[in-house]
Protein backbone atom coordinates (compact mmCIF):
# COMPACT_ATOMS: atom_id res chain seq x y z
CA UNK A 1 0.00 0.00 0.00
CA UNK A 2 0.94 3.63 -0.21
CA UNK A 3 2.24 5.18 2.47
CA UNK A 4 1.20 8.90 1.43
CA UNK A 5 -1.02 11.25 2.57
CA UNK A 6 -4.56 11.44 1.13
CA UNK A 7 -5.93 14.92 -0.44
CA UNK A 8 -9.19 15.43 -0.84
CA UNK A 9 -10.26 18.32 -3.58
CA UNK A 10 -14.03 19.21 -3.34
CA UNK A 11 -16.22 22.72 -3.74
CA UNK A 12 -16.99 22.55 0.06
CA UNK A 13 -14.62 22.09 3.18
CA UNK A 14 -15.38 19.75 5.49
CA UNK A 15 -16.22 22.16 8.00
CA UNK A 16 -18.10 25.18 8.38
CA UNK A 17 -16.25 27.64 9.27
CA UNK A 18 -17.44 30.49 12.08
CA UNK A 19 -15.75 33.37 13.22
CA UNK A 20 -16.68 34.06 17.29
CA UNK A 21 -14.45 37.14 18.49
CA UNK A 22 -11.14 36.48 17.40
CA UNK A 23 -11.56 33.25 16.98
CA UNK A 24 -12.78 30.78 13.84
CA UNK A 25 -14.45 27.54 15.47
CA UNK A 26 -14.59 24.69 13.10
CA UNK A 27 -18.28 23.17 12.46
CA UNK A 28 -17.55 19.47 10.95
CA UNK A 29 -20.72 18.57 8.36
CA UNK A 30 -22.45 15.78 8.64
CA UNK A 31 -22.85 15.01 4.49
CA UNK A 32 -22.45 12.23 2.42
CA UNK A 33 -18.97 12.53 1.41
CA UNK A 34 -17.54 13.90 4.89
CA UNK A 35 -18.25 10.40 6.80
CA UNK A 36 -17.83 8.42 3.76
CA UNK A 37 -14.07 9.75 3.35
CA UNK A 38 -14.00 9.23 7.67
CA UNK A 39 -14.52 5.57 6.60
CA UNK A 40 -11.22 5.37 5.12
CA UNK A 41 -9.64 6.09 8.45
CA UNK A 42 -11.92 4.66 10.98
CA UNK A 43 -11.39 1.06 8.58
CA UNK A 44 -8.43 -0.07 10.03
CA UNK A 45 -8.72 -3.56 8.03
CA UNK A 46 -7.02 -2.17 5.48
CA UNK A 47 -4.73 1.00 6.05
CA UNK A 48 -4.28 2.67 2.41
CA UNK A 49 -2.55 6.06 3.74
CA UNK A 50 -0.47 7.03 6.69
CA UNK A 51 -2.14 7.38 9.60
CA UNK A 52 -0.37 9.63 11.56
CA UNK A 53 -1.38 12.27 8.84
CA UNK A 54 -4.92 13.76 8.79
CA UNK A 55 -6.53 14.33 5.65
CA UNK A 56 -5.93 16.75 3.76
CA UNK A 57 -8.71 18.79 2.46
CA UNK A 58 -8.35 21.37 -0.43
CA UNK A 59 -12.16 23.89 -0.20
CA UNK A 60 -13.72 27.06 -1.34
CA UNK A 61 -13.22 28.78 1.49
CA UNK A 62 -16.58 31.64 2.42
CA UNK A 63 -14.09 33.86 4.54
CA UNK A 64 -11.65 35.96 3.42
CA UNK A 65 -7.52 35.29 3.06
CA UNK A 66 -7.45 38.23 6.24
CA UNK A 67 -10.06 36.64 8.08
CA UNK A 68 -8.50 33.28 8.47
CA UNK A 69 -4.93 34.82 9.09
CA UNK A 70 -3.09 32.71 11.90
CA UNK A 71 -5.92 30.48 12.66
CA UNK A 72 -5.62 27.19 12.98
CA UNK A 73 -7.90 25.33 10.33
CA UNK A 74 -7.69 21.55 11.45
CA UNK A 75 -9.84 19.24 13.80
CA UNK A 76 -8.90 16.05 14.91
CA UNK A 77 -9.63 14.24 11.48
CA UNK A 78 -8.52 16.97 8.88
CA UNK A 79 -6.81 19.74 8.07
CA UNK A 80 -8.20 22.51 5.83
CA UNK A 81 -6.31 24.44 3.13
CA UNK A 82 -8.80 27.01 1.99
CA UNK A 83 -8.91 28.58 -1.69
CA UNK A 84 -10.09 32.46 -1.88
CA UNK A 85 -12.27 32.42 -4.73
CA UNK A 86 -13.08 36.13 -5.86
CA UNK A 87 -16.29 37.17 -5.38
CA UNK A 88 -17.45 38.00 -9.48
CA UNK A 89 -15.22 34.60 -10.15
CA UNK A 90 -17.12 32.91 -8.04
CA UNK A 91 -20.42 33.72 -9.12
CA UNK A 92 -19.61 32.86 -12.75
CA UNK A 93 -18.13 29.62 -11.91
CA UNK A 94 -20.14 28.09 -8.92
CA UNK A 95 -23.48 30.16 -9.70
CA UNK A 96 -22.91 30.12 -13.48
CA UNK A 97 -20.88 27.57 -15.16
CA UNK A 98 -21.96 24.97 -12.12
CA UNK A 99 -25.21 25.80 -11.74
CA UNK A 100 -27.03 26.90 -14.36
CA UNK A 101 -25.25 25.05 -17.03
CA UNK A 102 -23.99 22.08 -15.68
CA UNK A 103 -26.30 20.91 -13.21
CA UNK A 104 -29.66 21.49 -15.61
CA UNK A 105 -27.57 19.68 -18.50
CA UNK A 106 -26.55 16.73 -16.77
CA UNK A 107 -29.94 16.87 -14.97
CA UNK A 108 -31.62 16.30 -18.54
CA UNK A 109 -33.45 20.24 -18.42
CA UNK A 110 -31.62 21.73 -21.38
CA UNK A 111 -33.91 24.66 -21.69
CA UNK A 112 -32.94 25.71 -18.34
CA UNK A 113 -29.10 25.51 -19.26
CA UNK A 114 -27.41 29.07 -19.33
CA UNK A 115 -24.31 28.91 -22.18
CA UNK A 116 -22.29 32.12 -21.46
CA UNK A 117 -18.38 32.45 -22.31
CA UNK A 118 -18.04 34.03 -18.97
CA UNK A 119 -18.90 31.71 -16.98
CA UNK A 120 -16.52 29.34 -18.72
CA UNK A 121 -13.83 31.78 -18.43
CA UNK A 122 -14.86 31.53 -14.72
CA UNK A 123 -14.53 27.82 -14.01
CA UNK A 124 -10.90 27.86 -16.04
CA UNK A 125 -9.89 30.41 -13.40
CA UNK A 126 -11.65 28.96 -10.46
CA UNK A 127 -10.20 25.34 -10.98
CA UNK A 128 -6.52 26.93 -11.64
CA UNK A 129 -6.96 28.20 -8.12
CA UNK A 130 -7.85 25.05 -6.52
CA UNK A 131 -4.85 23.81 -8.33
CA UNK A 132 -2.65 26.58 -7.04
CA UNK A 133 -4.00 25.76 -3.58
CA UNK A 134 -3.04 22.03 -4.16
CA UNK A 135 0.41 23.02 -5.99
CA UNK A 136 1.40 24.67 -2.41
CA UNK A 137 1.26 21.49 -0.40
CA UNK A 138 1.19 18.11 -2.91
CA UNK A 139 3.87 15.74 -1.85
CA UNK A 140 5.22 12.87 -3.91
CA UNK A 141 3.37 10.27 -2.38
CA UNK A 142 0.52 11.91 -1.72
CA UNK A 143 -2.83 10.12 -3.47
CA UNK A 144 -5.39 13.14 -4.52
CA UNK A 145 -8.69 12.75 -4.90
CA UNK A 146 -10.77 15.28 -6.83
CA UNK A 147 -14.92 15.38 -6.60
CA UNK A 148 -17.24 16.25 -8.75
CA UNK A 149 -18.75 18.48 -11.38
CA UNK A 150 -17.58 22.03 -9.78
CA UNK A 151 -13.73 20.90 -10.21
CA UNK A 152 -13.75 18.75 -14.02
CA UNK A 153 -10.35 20.38 -15.42
CA UNK A 154 -8.21 19.69 -12.19
CA UNK A 155 -7.28 16.48 -12.29
CA UNK A 156 -5.94 17.63 -16.08
CA UNK A 157 -4.02 20.40 -14.67
CA UNK A 158 -2.61 18.14 -12.01
CA UNK A 159 -1.33 15.68 -14.24
CA UNK A 160 0.40 18.07 -16.35
CA UNK A 161 3.16 19.02 -13.31
CA UNK A 162 2.71 15.75 -11.52
CA UNK A 163 2.64 13.17 -14.02
CA UNK A 164 3.45 10.20 -11.12
CA UNK A 165 0.99 11.02 -8.22
CA UNK A 166 -2.18 9.05 -7.84
CA UNK A 167 -5.12 10.57 -8.82
CA UNK A 168 -8.52 9.69 -8.05
CA UNK A 169 -11.84 11.46 -9.79
CA UNK A 170 -15.33 10.98 -8.36
CA UNK A 171 -18.61 13.09 -10.91
CA UNK A 172 -21.76 12.46 -8.35
CA UNK A 173 -24.57 13.58 -10.61
CA UNK A 174 -25.52 11.61 -13.67
CA UNK A 175 -23.10 11.96 -16.71
CA UNK A 176 -25.67 12.58 -19.07
CA UNK A 177 -26.39 11.09 -22.87
CA UNK A 178 -24.02 12.65 -25.64
CA UNK A 179 -26.93 14.06 -26.95
CA UNK A 180 -27.24 16.71 -24.20
CA UNK A 181 -23.54 16.79 -23.99
CA UNK A 182 -22.83 17.67 -27.67
CA UNK A 183 -24.93 20.95 -26.50
CA UNK A 184 -21.96 22.43 -24.83
CA UNK A 185 -19.49 23.89 -27.45
CA UNK A 186 -16.99 21.77 -28.90
CA UNK A 187 -13.98 23.71 -27.20
CA UNK A 188 -15.71 23.14 -24.01
CA UNK A 189 -16.72 19.71 -24.41
CA UNK A 190 -12.78 18.67 -25.02
CA UNK A 191 -11.50 20.88 -22.21
CA UNK A 192 -14.23 18.76 -19.75
CA UNK A 193 -13.81 15.26 -20.84
CA UNK A 194 -9.56 15.87 -21.28
CA UNK A 195 -9.28 17.38 -17.90
CA UNK A 196 -11.40 14.60 -16.56
CA UNK A 197 -8.79 12.21 -17.51
CA UNK A 198 -6.04 13.44 -15.84
CA UNK A 199 -7.42 10.97 -13.26
CA UNK A 200 -6.18 7.56 -12.98
CA UNK A 201 -9.93 6.35 -12.12
CA UNK A 202 -12.46 7.75 -13.22
CA UNK A 203 -16.03 7.43 -10.63
CA UNK A 204 -19.90 7.28 -11.72
CA UNK A 205 -22.93 5.64 -9.54
CA UNK A 206 -23.86 3.44 -12.63
CA UNK A 207 -23.22 1.74 -15.55
CA UNK A 208 -24.96 3.90 -18.02
CA UNK A 209 -23.19 6.84 -16.87
CA UNK A 210 -20.08 5.00 -17.27
CA UNK A 211 -21.01 4.16 -21.07
CA UNK A 212 -22.29 7.92 -21.30
CA UNK A 213 -19.06 8.99 -20.44
CA UNK A 214 -17.00 6.80 -22.88
CA UNK A 215 -19.04 7.60 -25.43
CA UNK A 216 -17.89 10.78 -24.72
CA UNK A 217 -14.34 10.03 -24.66
CA UNK A 218 -14.48 8.49 -28.29
CA UNK A 219 -16.59 11.02 -29.74
CA UNK A 220 -14.81 14.61 -28.75
CA UNK A 221 -11.20 13.84 -28.48
CA UNK A 222 -10.98 10.05 -29.93
CA UNK A 223 -9.93 7.70 -26.88
CA UNK A 224 -10.78 4.36 -27.57
CA UNK A 225 -11.21 1.99 -24.94
CA UNK A 226 -11.18 -1.10 -24.19
CA UNK A 227 -14.05 -2.15 -21.83
CA UNK A 228 -13.58 -0.01 -18.99
CA UNK A 229 -10.15 1.04 -19.63
CA UNK A 230 -9.14 4.00 -22.01
CA UNK A 231 -5.52 3.51 -23.37
CA UNK A 232 -3.76 7.45 -23.38
CA UNK A 233 -0.21 7.71 -25.05
CA UNK A 234 1.56 6.80 -21.51
CA UNK A 235 -0.97 5.88 -18.99
CA UNK A 236 -3.80 3.86 -18.80
CA UNK A 237 -7.55 5.31 -16.93
CA UNK A 238 -9.76 3.15 -15.59
CA UNK A 239 -13.45 4.05 -15.91
CA UNK A 240 -15.99 2.24 -13.93
CA UNK A 241 -19.07 2.45 -11.18
CA UNK A 242 -18.69 2.65 -7.75
CA UNK A 243 -22.33 3.35 -6.35
CA UNK A 244 -22.36 5.90 -3.30
CA UNK A 245 -23.77 4.20 -0.32
CA UNK A 246 -24.35 5.13 3.55
CA UNK A 247 -23.42 3.81 6.65
CA UNK A 248 -26.13 1.13 6.99
CA UNK A 249 -25.34 0.58 10.72
CA UNK A 250 -25.97 3.89 11.87
CA UNK A 251 -29.42 4.34 10.22
CA UNK A 252 -30.18 0.47 11.34
CA UNK A 253 -28.84 1.27 14.53
CA UNK A 254 -31.13 4.09 15.09
CA UNK A 255 -34.39 2.50 14.51
CA UNK A 256 -33.96 1.55 18.83
CA UNK A 257 -32.69 4.89 20.06
CA UNK A 258 -34.97 6.75 22.60
CA UNK A 259 -34.89 10.19 20.61
CA UNK A 260 -35.82 8.33 17.52
CA UNK A 261 -38.68 6.13 19.13
CA UNK A 262 -40.31 9.00 20.36
CA UNK A 263 -40.32 11.02 17.38
CA UNK A 264 -41.88 7.68 15.80
CA UNK A 265 -44.79 7.75 18.53
CA UNK A 266 -45.01 10.80 18.07
CA UNK A 267 -45.52 11.21 14.36
CA UNK A 268 -47.79 7.67 14.39
CA UNK A 269 -50.03 9.41 17.36
CA UNK A 270 -50.92 12.38 14.79
CA UNK A 271 -51.26 11.01 11.35
CA UNK A 272 -53.69 8.86 9.87
CA UNK A 273 -53.33 5.29 9.33
CA UNK A 274 -51.18 4.90 6.55
CA UNK A 275 -47.93 7.53 6.53
CA UNK A 276 -46.70 8.12 3.09
CA UNK A 277 -43.16 10.12 3.96
CA UNK A 278 -41.13 12.17 1.13
CA UNK A 279 -37.98 14.72 1.42
CA UNK A 280 -35.95 16.24 -0.50
CA UNK A 281 -33.90 19.71 -1.49
CA UNK A 282 -35.91 21.99 -3.14
CA UNK A 283 -34.61 21.25 -6.48
CA UNK A 284 -36.37 20.91 -10.12
CA UNK A 285 -34.78 17.12 -10.53
CA UNK A 286 -36.45 15.44 -7.49
CA UNK A 287 -39.91 15.71 -9.43
CA UNK A 288 -42.04 17.11 -6.39
CA UNK A 289 -44.90 18.90 -8.41
CA UNK A 290 -45.07 14.91 -10.18
CA UNK A 291 -45.30 13.55 -7.18
CA UNK A 292 -48.06 15.94 -6.18
CA UNK A 293 -49.92 15.51 -9.50
CA UNK A 294 -49.35 11.51 -8.53
CA UNK A 295 -50.67 11.93 -5.00
CA UNK A 296 -53.73 13.78 -6.56
CA UNK A 297 -54.47 10.77 -8.85
CA UNK A 298 -54.49 8.64 -5.90
CA UNK A 299 -56.75 10.62 -4.37
CA UNK A 300 -59.57 10.95 -7.34
CA UNK A 301 -59.24 7.59 -8.41
CA UNK A 302 -59.16 5.72 -4.74
CA UNK A 303 -61.46 7.68 -2.98
CA UNK A 304 -61.76 4.80 -0.77
CA UNK A 305 -58.90 6.25 1.37
CA UNK A 306 -60.25 9.27 1.85
CA UNK A 307 -59.20 10.39 5.90
CA UNK A 308 -57.02 7.21 6.18
CA UNK A 309 -53.66 8.77 4.95
CA UNK A 310 -51.28 11.60 5.53
CA UNK A 311 -48.48 12.50 3.38
CA UNK A 312 -45.80 14.30 5.07
CA UNK A 313 -43.91 15.75 2.68
CA UNK A 314 -40.70 17.77 3.62
CA UNK A 315 -38.78 20.09 1.72
CA UNK A 316 -35.39 21.40 2.52
CA UNK A 317 -34.59 25.12 1.35
CA UNK A 318 -31.91 24.89 -1.27
CA UNK A 319 -30.39 27.09 -3.85
CA UNK A 320 -33.39 29.69 -2.66
CA UNK A 321 -32.24 32.78 -3.59
CA UNK A 322 -32.39 32.10 -7.35
CA UNK A 323 -35.48 32.98 -9.49
CA UNK A 324 -35.66 29.22 -10.62
CA UNK A 325 -36.26 27.72 -7.52
CA UNK A 326 -38.50 30.68 -5.88
CA UNK A 327 -40.67 30.43 -8.78
CA UNK A 328 -41.12 26.38 -8.24
CA UNK A 329 -41.39 26.70 -4.15
CA UNK A 330 -44.28 28.96 -4.70
CA UNK A 331 -45.86 26.56 -7.65
CA UNK A 332 -45.14 23.85 -4.78
CA UNK A 333 -46.84 25.54 -2.36
CA UNK A 334 -49.93 26.56 -4.78
CA UNK A 335 -50.24 22.61 -5.56
CA UNK A 336 -50.14 21.70 -2.17
CA UNK A 337 -52.62 24.10 -1.11
CA UNK A 338 -55.11 23.46 -3.56
CA UNK A 339 -54.99 19.30 -3.14
CA UNK A 340 -55.63 20.22 1.01
CA UNK A 341 -58.51 22.42 -0.45
CA UNK A 342 -60.36 20.54 -2.57
CA UNK A 343 -60.20 16.74 -0.92
CA UNK A 344 -59.35 17.80 2.92
CA UNK A 345 -61.84 18.43 5.58
CA UNK A 346 -61.95 19.22 9.69
CA UNK A 347 -60.99 16.18 10.28
CA UNK A 348 -58.18 15.35 7.48
CA UNK A 349 -55.39 16.99 6.18
CA UNK A 350 -54.43 14.96 2.70
CA UNK A 351 -50.57 16.69 2.83
CA UNK A 352 -48.63 18.05 6.02
CA UNK A 353 -46.37 20.23 3.99
CA UNK A 354 -42.76 21.53 5.92
CA UNK A 355 -40.78 24.02 4.17
CA UNK A 356 -37.56 23.12 6.39
CA UNK A 357 -34.38 21.30 7.04
CA UNK A 358 -35.03 18.26 9.64
CA UNK A 359 -33.04 17.18 12.80
CA UNK A 360 -31.50 13.78 12.24
CA UNK A 361 -33.45 12.03 15.26
CA UNK A 362 -36.65 13.30 13.38
CA UNK A 363 -35.70 12.40 10.11
CA UNK A 364 -35.81 8.51 11.29
CA UNK A 365 -38.46 8.72 13.01
CA UNK A 366 -40.47 9.68 10.08
CA UNK A 367 -38.81 7.06 8.01
CA UNK A 368 -39.53 5.18 10.49
CA UNK A 369 -42.90 5.92 11.02
CA UNK A 370 -44.04 5.86 7.41
CA UNK A 371 -45.83 2.87 5.23
CA UNK A 372 -44.72 4.28 2.11
CA UNK A 373 -41.42 6.34 1.02
CA UNK A 374 -42.15 8.32 -2.11
CA UNK A 375 -39.03 9.19 -3.91
CA UNK A 376 -40.13 10.57 -7.61
CA UNK A 377 -37.27 12.04 -8.69
CA UNK A 378 -37.21 12.97 -12.54
CA UNK A 379 -33.51 12.74 -12.52
CA UNK A 380 -30.80 11.95 -10.17
CA UNK A 381 -27.43 10.83 -9.62
CA UNK A 382 -28.17 8.30 -6.99
CA UNK A 383 -30.27 9.25 -4.21
CA UNK A 384 -29.63 8.94 -0.49
CA UNK A 385 -32.75 8.98 0.70
CA UNK A 386 -33.93 5.80 -0.77
CA UNK A 387 -31.35 4.15 0.78
CA UNK A 388 -31.49 5.50 4.19
CA UNK A 389 -35.11 4.70 3.83
CA UNK A 390 -34.22 1.26 3.83
CA UNK A 391 -31.20 1.06 6.30
CA UNK A 392 -33.49 2.48 8.87
CA UNK A 393 -36.13 0.11 8.67
CA UNK A 394 -35.09 -2.63 10.97
CA UNK A 395 -38.52 -3.89 11.38
CA UNK A 396 -38.14 -5.13 8.45
CA UNK A 397 -41.84 -3.06 7.30
CA UNK A 398 -42.38 -0.65 4.76
CA UNK A 399 -42.39 0.21 1.21
CA UNK A 400 -40.18 2.02 -1.00
CA UNK A 401 -41.75 3.44 -3.94
CA UNK A 402 -38.81 4.46 -6.49
CA UNK A 403 -38.30 6.51 -9.83
CA UNK A 404 -36.53 4.61 -12.47
CA UNK A 405 -34.70 8.08 -13.32
CA UNK A 406 -33.00 7.71 -9.71
CA UNK A 407 -29.34 6.11 -9.91
CA UNK A 408 -30.16 3.97 -6.77
CA UNK A 409 -33.10 2.14 -9.04
CA UNK A 410 -30.36 0.68 -10.88
CA UNK A 411 -29.55 -1.26 -7.19
CA UNK A 412 -33.03 -1.49 -5.80
CA UNK A 413 -34.62 -3.51 -8.20
CA UNK A 414 -37.97 -5.04 -5.12
CA UNK A 415 -38.69 -0.91 -4.34
CA UNK A 416 -42.02 -0.35 -6.57
CA UNK A 417 -40.61 1.36 -9.82
CA UNK A 418 -42.24 4.21 -11.62
CA UNK A 419 -42.17 6.40 -13.87
CA UNK A 420 -42.41 10.28 -12.14
CA UNK A 421 -43.94 11.72 -15.16
CA UNK A 422 -47.00 8.98 -15.23
CA UNK A 423 -49.55 10.52 -12.78
CA UNK A 424 -51.38 6.98 -12.62
CA UNK A 425 -48.03 5.10 -12.27
CA UNK A 426 -47.49 6.68 -9.02
CA UNK A 427 -51.09 6.60 -8.28
CA UNK A 428 -51.31 2.98 -8.48
CA UNK A 429 -47.95 2.44 -7.01
CA UNK A 430 -49.53 4.17 -3.59
CA UNK A 431 -52.57 1.65 -3.77
CA UNK A 432 -50.63 -1.19 -3.83
CA UNK A 433 -47.94 -0.42 -1.44
CA UNK A 434 -51.32 0.30 0.90
CA UNK A 435 -52.30 -3.37 0.16
CA UNK A 436 -48.86 -5.12 -0.20
CA UNK A 437 -49.12 -7.98 2.56
CA UNK A 438 -46.34 -7.76 5.54
CA UNK A 439 -44.52 -10.64 4.18
CA UNK A 440 -44.34 -9.28 0.97
CA UNK A 441 -42.89 -5.83 2.13
CA UNK A 442 -39.80 -8.00 4.19
CA UNK A 443 -39.04 -10.22 1.73
CA UNK A 444 -38.46 -6.66 -0.22
CA UNK A 445 -36.95 -5.19 2.27
CA UNK A 446 -34.93 -8.39 3.12
CA UNK A 447 -33.46 -7.76 -0.13
CA UNK A 448 -32.61 -4.56 -0.30
CA UNK A 449 -31.02 -4.32 3.05
CA UNK A 450 -29.06 -7.17 2.36
CA UNK A 451 -27.45 -5.44 -0.62
CA UNK A 452 -27.17 -1.92 1.36
CA UNK A 453 -25.64 -3.44 4.08
CA UNK A 454 -22.68 -5.31 1.74
CA UNK A 455 -21.97 -2.62 -0.03
CA UNK A 456 -22.09 0.66 2.28
CA UNK A 457 -20.15 3.87 2.36
CA UNK A 458 -16.86 1.55 3.91
CA UNK A 459 -17.44 -0.71 1.19
CA UNK A 460 -17.63 2.09 -1.55
CA UNK A 461 -14.51 3.94 -0.48
CA UNK A 462 -12.82 1.26 -0.60
CA UNK A 463 -13.65 -0.23 -3.27
CA UNK A 464 -12.64 2.89 -5.20
CA UNK A 465 -8.99 3.06 -3.34
CA UNK A 466 -8.24 -0.75 -4.65
CA UNK A 467 -9.16 -0.12 -8.26
CA UNK A 468 -6.54 2.69 -7.86
CA UNK A 469 -4.04 0.00 -6.18
CA UNK A 470 -4.75 -2.43 -8.67
CA UNK A 471 -4.41 -0.52 -11.47
CA UNK A 472 -0.85 -0.01 -11.18
CA UNK A 473 -0.53 -4.00 -11.81
CA UNK A 474 -3.04 -3.57 -14.62
CA UNK A 475 -0.71 -1.23 -16.61
CA UNK A 476 1.83 -4.14 -17.08
CA UNK A 477 -0.93 -6.63 -17.98
CA UNK A 478 -2.44 -4.10 -20.51
CA UNK A 479 0.33 -2.88 -22.11
N1 LIG B 1 -30.88 15.50 4.76
C1 LIG B 1 -30.35 16.68 5.26
N2 LIG B 1 -31.16 17.57 5.89
C2 LIG B 1 -32.48 17.36 6.03
C3 LIG B 1 -33.02 16.20 5.50
C4 LIG B 1 -32.20 15.28 4.86
O1 LIG B 1 -29.14 16.88 5.15
O2 LIG B 1 -33.18 18.21 6.59
C5 LIG B 1 -29.95 14.56 4.11
C6 LIG B 1 -30.48 13.16 3.90
O3 LIG B 1 -30.39 12.43 5.10
C7 LIG B 1 -29.56 12.66 2.78
C8 LIG B 1 -29.20 13.92 2.01
O4 LIG B 1 -29.67 15.02 2.80
O5 LIG B 1 -28.39 12.09 3.31
C9 LIG B 1 -29.82 13.98 0.62
O6 LIG B 1 -29.08 13.19 -0.26
P1 LIG B 1 -29.65 12.71 -1.66
O7 LIG B 1 -28.57 11.97 -2.35
O8 LIG B 1 -30.93 11.98 -1.49
O9 LIG B 1 -30.01 14.06 -2.44
P2 LIG B 1 -29.14 15.38 -2.78
O10 LIG B 1 -29.67 16.44 -1.89
O11 LIG B 1 -27.69 15.06 -2.53
O12 LIG B 1 -29.44 15.67 -4.22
Amino acid sequence: GSSGRLIIVAYRLPFKLVRENDQVRLFQNSGGLVSAVLSLVKDTRMPKFNTSEKIQWVGFSENTREELEGQSLANEEFQAHPVFIPEEVNENYYEGFCNNLIWPLCHYFPSLARFNDEYFEAYQTANRLFFEKLDEILEPDDTIWVQDYQLMLLPGMIREKYPSNKIGFFFHIPFPSYELFRMLPVRWRKALVDGILGADVVGFHTNDYVEYFLKAARLVSEYGNKLHYINMSNRIVKVDSFPISIDFEKFNAAFDEPEVMQARNDARQSLKEKVIFSVDRLDYSKGIIHRLKGYQRFLERYPEWHEKVSFVMVVVPSRDTIEQYQQMKSDIDQTVGKINADFGNIYWQPIIYQYRSMPYHELVGMYTASDVALITPVRDGMNLVCKEYVASRKDRKGVLILSEMAGAAAELGEAIIINPLDSQDIADAIKQAFEMPVEEQTKRMDAMRERIKDYDVFAWTNDFFTQMTMLEQEHDRLR
